[in-house]
């Protein structure tokens, strides 16, 4: 008989803990879980150090250090173009995974309806539920032109309970960028509903073949009701150190202060510090980190490709979103779950299966996701692991 919470019941274990596992007990290459095998750059590693020497080893204001607040207020003025209070808009949080907790937990009343679009990072599903709201899912489909949505399925999903949306741009795991378009029209549609917006943009910099990526926030009469939340993890490849933030207007920091005190109350002294100095002093590493995963990304598609997988090339983020019957049925497997339980021990390489991402897991059965946020060896390898054991 199962002792946890009901809440948590139908979410199991996650699939990035679970795959991670996998590959470990086959020692697969892990192009399942989402994180790179390579660090960011030194000056943030000696930033941090040097933080805990000089003893900054006491709890850091519930907001975040005010040097790190600045240094994000800079940052998203340059990169967004959204500009915002150090002071009375911006929440540090432990991982953009804390602040989007923070903002449910803090902005959403149980009964509320939130809508979510499908396939989603499995966090969100959760965290409607730790807040006792409904979700209405969005589905996200490929076209002859990459992933999209319809915008009748989007206006169908709000409903005068609708509390909020949670938008993820770039999107994991498809790889879509919204275009204007698309963020016009949630726009539209959540100040006749007078619904707030959930910005999760953690790959906001990793965006690829002139796609660019916007802030929702930067939308006509978004700005005061949107919670713009991103994280250092992805852009400097630090994703151990869940450093966070949320960026929002002040009513509604209030909401996400409220429940992040109680949550976690505040974050590592030191990694704000390392964090602080990334965001001013490496802003190279932006330019680094897409070349690199611009190269990754092509060979990983071009090989998937190759092996019968059917690849839509992502615009952003760091993952590929492919559909697999072709290959499945040479195998005589039929599900995600069935090939990527199959992949780590026979072709020693480990990918995620996406069913996870879904309300309805039907829906993502026929897709598997890869993570190219490796080494050029590692890609490497995988590539001729799979070609060896998939070769037809
Ligand atoms: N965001 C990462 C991914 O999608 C992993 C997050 C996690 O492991 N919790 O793979």
């Amino acid at each position: 008989m199962t002792q946890t919470a009901a809440r948590f019941v139908p979410f199991g274990t996650t699939i990035f803990a679970t795959m991670t596992a996998l590959a470990n007990k086959h020692k697969a290459v892990n192009l399942a879980q989402g994180f790179p095998d390579f660090d960011g750059p030194d000056l943030g590693k000696q930033a941090a150090q040097q933080a805990i020497i000089d003893g900054v080893n006491q709890y850091a204001p519930l907001a975040g250090l005010p040097m790190l607040r600045e240094a994000i207020a800079r940052w998203s003025a340059d990169y967004n173009n959204l500009p915002c209070d150090p002071a009375t808009e911006i929440t540090v949080t432990n991982g953009c995974t804390e602040a989007i907790a923070a903002a449910f937990l803090g902005l959403v009343n149980p009964g509320e309806e939130v809508i979510l679009f499908e396939p989603f990072y499995d966090s969100y599903r959760a965290a409607v539920a730790m807040a006792g709201a409904i979700p209405k899912f969005v589905t996200i489909k490929p076209s002859s032109n990459g992933f999209t949505f319809d915008p009748e399925d989007l206006k169908a999903a709000f409903s005068e309970k609708t509390r909020a949306i949670l938008v993820n741009t770039p999107h994991n795991p498809t790889g879509m960028v919204m275009t204007d378009e698309q963020l016009t029209l949630i726009a539209d549609l959540c100040k006749k509903h007078n619904t707030i917006a959930f910005s999760d943009e953690v790959y906001e910099r990793l965006t690829f073949d002139g796609h660019t990526h916007r802030s929702i926030a930067t939308i006509e009469g978004m700005r005061d009701r949107t919670v713009v939340m991103s994280s250092l993890g992805k852009t400097f490849s630090l994703t151990g150190w869940k450093v966070g933030w949320a960026i929002a207007p002040p009513e509604l920091t209030a909401g996400i202060r409220a429940a992040h005190q109680f949550l976690t109350f505040s974050v590592p002294g030191p990694m704000q510090i390392g964090a602080a100095a990334l965001l001013d002093n490496a802003r190279d590493e932006v330019d680094r980190v897409s070349k690199h995963y611009t190269s990754t990304r092509r060979i990983l598609c071009e090989a998937l490709s190759e092996l019968g997988f059917k690849v839509h090339a992502p615009e952003g983020a760091y993952f590929i979103m492919a559909e697999h019957h072709h290959v499945s049925e040479r195998l005589g497997l039929k599900t995600d779950i069935d090939l990527c339980t199959w992949l780590p021990e026979h072709a020693g390489v480990a990918a995620i299966p996406p069913s996870a991402f879904y309300d309805n897991p039907v829906h993502g059965a026929g897709f598997v996701r890869f993570a190219f946020c490796k080494k050029m060896n590692t890609i490497d390898q995988a590539i001729d692991r799979l070609r060896l054991a998939l070769r037809t």
